[in-house]
């Protein structure tokens, strides 16, 4: 069995572009529109020494029922089944509360997770990464997913949690 990769974060952070990058597919659905992606989406990740399988997400946004909902179920589902987490944010809105709240989600698992700081094209890479240092999350990984940038330390960062 291959093991399984899932991207988790707020909506509109890049888990589908980055997705696609990995996936090397343009199947992911990529929009402006936050929360596109409604269900699980799946692909085959082939770029690093391991070969895994890699789980796209539709974000968990924060609503009236919290991080409840279809998609957050979905979401749920995709950590259950996966073997590492990659936790995507996008540096150009920083920090949020919502980015907090799905941490603290995460660290009810037991399962190894990755920071990946998205949208650093055109920003000042230090201080975009000192403002998620806030997090607490060690090592976390510079992305540009739209530019593919930062992908394939991604993926070897990864394979070092496989
Ligand atoms: P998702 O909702 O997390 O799956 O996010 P998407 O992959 O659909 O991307 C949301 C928006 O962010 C799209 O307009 C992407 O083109 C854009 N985006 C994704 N990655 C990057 C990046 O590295 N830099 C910039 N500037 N924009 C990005
Ligand atoms: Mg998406």
């Amino acid at each position: 069995m291959l093991p399984v990769v899932a991207l988790v974060g707020r909506p509109n952070v890049g888990k589908s572009t980055l997705f696609n990058v990995l996936t090397r597919t343009r199947d992911a659905l990529v929009a402006d529109m936050p929360g596109v992606t409604r269900d699980r989406h799946y692909g085959f990740c082939r770029l690093g020494e391991r070969h895994f399988v890699l789980v796209d997400t539709g974000g968990l946004a924060d609503s009236d029922e919290g991080l409840a909902g279809l998609t957050a179920r979905q979401v749920e589902l995709a950590i259950a089944e996966a073997d590492v987490v990659v936790f995507v944010v996008d540096a150009r809105d920083g920090l949020l509360p919502t980015d907090q709240a799905i941490l603290e989600r995460l660290r009810r698992t037991s399962k190894p997770m990755l920071l990946a700081v998205n949208k650093l094209d055109g920003l000042d890479e230090s201080v975009a990464l000192a403002d998620f240092a806030r997090l607490g999350v060690a090592n976390p990984m510079p992305l540009a997913a739209s530019h593919g940038h930062g992908t394939l330390q991604l993926v070897k960062a990864i394979e070092t949690l496989l």
